[in-house]
């Protein structure tokens, strides 16, 4: 008799059209964020689920952006896993760069195009297809299966999981299991943080020819972007697991998130997002405003770049400062035994093992691990992430999906 373990691989092998075409068509099931309509595409999921006769419930703190969750209970006394996926993607800006269709899901040479393909819907197909099979053996299983599909997450918005996460606790579980991009070479334990501010900078303005009779508000905000720069340098105390795996990673970090990341990772970063001065080319500027996007590594908090923020500002007394965003950094534990099954499960797949790393953006995983729950990243290569072209093979997919269902399984067994 065929293991438990042989026979969702053969399910998977079985269904390599069926999975196939869910993918495709969940891409051409357009979602983009903003604005974040995503009734097309969830009507995809809940279809899917209604034929497979899988019970769900769709919770819709916002009309137009509804979040899907299903849960069953093994009946035996276990652990109780959360997959998470989203279902909202990233705007197209250029469609016409596009060589296969912005929304086409088509597959050439063995690679699915199309807004979402590697953000996330590649890994939230994993995660509804988990569900699925783990379901049709949940004799064999021990403890809780939940699956949570959410809207909203591209803007770091209230609607999807962060509504989900405050109002129903039942979708928080002992261990979260995300398919976002990470590249199938790393694991993610951990993603930076986020801190956005808003310089105005206010000054008296004159003639171009007269700047003996005003401060230029374009100046100042050169030279305080030349000061914000210094951030970058303020020392991080990570704890010793975390930069131990990071240094471990390092090569792994760079396959996945490009050359120069892997120095990134554990530093303060500045982004100077945004900056507008002046109406005219013959006017000192009486007027200039920064969005500036600081990216906070495990091991600082907020306060501790605030504070340094305000030492720099303390010399500009044209200048006022407004938060926009806050997101800590986040990470769980590197050698949890999910790190272990994941790995275990690649090398036995693909011969090599994920390595666990802390990625430089965010998902929504971190808002398990705010709460202590210990979420896990693993999913495609984020090819043409945000940009046009955006794909992922089909051998990267089916494997994404073999290293979901099995991984569940194993934790759900132990
Ligand atoms: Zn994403």
């Amino acid at each position: 008799m065929a293991s438990a373990r042989d026979q969702l691989l053969a399910w998977i092998d079985q269904d390599k059209d069926v999975l196939l075409d869910f993918f495709s068509k969940f891409v051409q099931a357009k979602s983009p964020n903003p604005p974040g309509d995503t009734l097309v595409a969830v009507a995809h999921i809940t279809g899917f689920l209604d034929k497979e006769k899988l019970t769900h419930r769709v919770i819709a703190p916002n009309k137009i952006m509804p979040n899907i969750v299903a849960s069953f209970d093994s009946g035996k006394p276990g652990k109780h896993l959360v997959l998470n996926g989203h279902i909202d993607v990233f705007p197209v800006a250029d469609e016409e760069r596009w060589k296969n269709g912005a929304w086409s899901g088509k597959v050439v040479d063995g690679k699915l195009y199309g807004r979402g393909s590697s953000d996330m819907k590649c890994g939230t197909t994993a995660s509804i297809f988990t569900y699925r099979y783990l379901h049709r053996i949940k004799d064999q299983l021990k403890g809780k299966l939940t699956l949570t599909c959410v809207s909203d997450e591209e803007t770091f918005g209230p609607w999807g999981a962060r509504y989900l996460m405050e109002h129903h606790p039942e979708v928080h579980g002992d261990c979260c299991l995300n398919g976002e991009p990470s590249s199938p070479h790393t694991l993610r334990f951990g993603e930076k943080g986020l801190l956005w501010l808003e310089f105005s900078i206010a000054t008296r303005g004159s003639h171009g020819a007269y700047p003996h009779a005003s401060e230029s508000a374009s100046k100042i905000g050169a030279k305080l972007t030349a000061d914000l720069e210094k951030l970058t340098d303020i020392p991080i105390k990570a704890p010793d697991n975390v930069m131990g795996a990071l240094r471990a990673a390092r090569t792994e970090i760079e396959i996945a998130q490009g050359v120069g990341s892997a120095d990134i990772v554990p530093k303060v970063t500045v982004n100077i997002g945004v900056v507008e001065a002046g109406i005219k080319v013959n006017m000192t500027p009486s007027k200039a405003r920064m969005e500036v996007d600081i990216r906070l590594p495990v091991g600082i908090t907020a306060d501790v770049v605030l504070a340094e923020v305000n030492k720099i500002l303390a010399r500009y007394p044209q200048v006022t400062m407004k938060q926009i965003n806050n997101n800590p950094p986040s990470w769980c534990d590197p050698g949890h035994e999910m790190v272990e099954i994941i790995r275990a499960n690649v090398r036995n797949l693909k011969g090599f093992e994920p390595k666990p790393v802390i990625s430089l953006g965010g998902t929504d995983a971190r808002l398990w691990r705010y709460i202590n729950v210990p979420a896990y990243v693993y999913g495609p290569p984020p090819t043409g992430m945000g940009s046009y072209d955006e794909h992922v093979e089909l051998d990267t997919f089916y494997h994404i999906v073999r290293t979901h269902v099995l991984s569940a399984y194993d934790y759900l067994t132990r």
